[in-house]
């Protein structure tokens, strides 16, 4: 189960980021071919989080969309996993852009700090 190293890393860059402070949240991206189960990077942070700033921190994961260039008609676009096809043109075989992300995007620290 690599989620728990995965998760690990975004602890410690949470952690290098809020600095001395307290961790209330941690936002993170995660793309449908990243790989990564949700589940087991949630199992992951209640695993792992205790002892460190994000304890009892929420975790909001964001799951995106494949991105797709179309190389016939220019377009940019995102499609459910399974579905690759231009909805601008109909061609098939759209070059893959994004949506293999696994990001820290941000945190919450407390207001006093
Ligand atoms: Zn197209």
């Amino acid at each position: 189960m690599h989620e728990l190293s995965l998760m690990a890393n975004l602890l410690d860059a949470a952690a290098a980021t809020a600095g001395e402070s307290p961790v209330c949240a941690l936002r993170v991206r995660v793309g449908p071919l990243s790989g990564v189960v949700v589940d087991a990077l949630r199992f992951a942070f209640e695993a792992l989080s205790p002892g460190t700033p994000a304890e009892g921190a929420r975790l909001d994961i964001e799951e995106t969309s494949p991105l797709f260039h179309c190389p016939r008609c220019g377009a940019d676009y995102a499609t459910p996993v399974g579905s690759y096809d231009c909805p601008s043109c109909g061609s098939a075989g759209g070059e893959l852009r994004g949506g293999n992300e696994l990001e820290l995007v941000s945190i919450e620290v407390p207001d006093h700090v």
